[in-house]
């Protein structure tokens, strides 16, 4: 079964360890990636950088992983996705995202440049509150600035998925209103149920139903803080997540958005990419059909990409 990952910080990792995609200390490497599914994989690899370093500091190690992400595709033959017509390839495939634009500041025709680049999926914030929207971590409250608008405008009109995971509540439910009127999906790549695990990052019943309403998908993220509240989990939490968003989205809204290289390992629900066969697995044994299986594990991602991309 093809499988998607819309979420991994690795190219973060590699750079913080000057090291690259065949070092095992990394969840995502080579093998792990290459070994997932004998139908092939796709991975979204963010590029991350904590909006606490300086502006010019996070403008340079931005372009540094972009540069990684070419370089790594390359020297593997990973393929990359630009345009729909990469979709359903069933090779080792490649999307790169950016998670928090902080780096943009005052700069919001960058987006062109970044697209340019390959970049096809973007989060306005990370945690903290920026120049385009609240984050969950900060303290305005207040939904997204008129140049938070006008760059998930430009987004959707361009083809760039837009995801919401790290945004606040209030915009969330303003990037439902864009994308309702653009008639486009918007994502949270990785994200998980409130009602399991109380943690801000996860998504409530309603932002659920939103988020289906626009066609859009959650990711499950295997960080174990936000599978439960007591930070202990592993595949039958996950599965719980799953099957609550089956139960109030749909089966065609909750896909993988692992989080690997983004948490630490021993608060990983399970260890890498080569262990997403267990969730599969598990999911054919109880009461899902094989296509909802297939739509879980790939399936909803590369609809919600077709709909999107160019
Ligand atoms: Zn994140």
């Amino acid at each position: 079964m093809f499988i998607v990952d819309a979420h991994c910080d690795t190219l973060n990792g590699m750079l913080i360890k000057n090291t690259d995609f065949n070092d095992e200390s990394l969840q995502v490497n080579h093998e792990g990636f290459a070994n997932a599914s004998r139908d092939g994989m796709l991975q979204f690899f963010a590029v991350f950088e904590s909006p606490s370093y300086t502006v010019s500091r996070q403008k340079e190690d931005v372009w540094k992983m972009i540069s990684l992400y070419h370089k790594t595709t390359a020297d593997f033959g990973i393929l990359k996705i630009l345009s729909k017509s990469d979709l359903n390839s069933n090779r080792l495939s490649a999307l790169l995202s950016l998670e928090g634009l902080d780096f943009l500041q005052g700069d919001a025709e960058g987006l062109k440049t970044l697209y340019e680049n390959g970049v096809r999926c973007i989060s306005l914030t990370w945690n903290p509150d920026n120049e385009f929207a609240c984050g969950v971590g900060g303290n305005t409250g207040g939904g997204l600035t008129d140049s938070g608008r006008m760059i998930v405008q430009k987004a959707m009109e361009m083809g760039i998925l837009v995801d919401v995971s790290h945004i606040c509540d209030k915009g969330f439910y303003e990037i439902a209103g864009i994308a309702r009127k653009n008639k486009k999906p918007f994502v949270a790549t990785h994200s998980n149920a409130r009602k399991l695990c109380g943690n801000k990052r996860n998504l409530d019943d309603s932002m659920l139903r939103a988020l289906a309403g626009s066609g859009g998908v959650a990711g499950i993220n295997m960080y174990s803080c936000f599978l439960s509240d007591d930070c202990r989990a592993g595949i039958d939490e996950v599965i719980a997540h799953i099957e609550h968003i089956c139960a109030t989205a749909g089966p065609g809204h909750v896909g993988f958005g692992c989080d690997f290289d983004g948490i630490d390992r021993d608060k990983s629900a399970i260890s890498g990419p080569q262990e997403l066969t267990l969730v599969i697995e598990t999911l054919l044994r109880i009461n899902y059909s094989e296509q909802d299986v297939r739509n879980i594990a790939s399936g909803n991602f590369l609809r919600v990409l077709g709909a999107v991309l160019e």
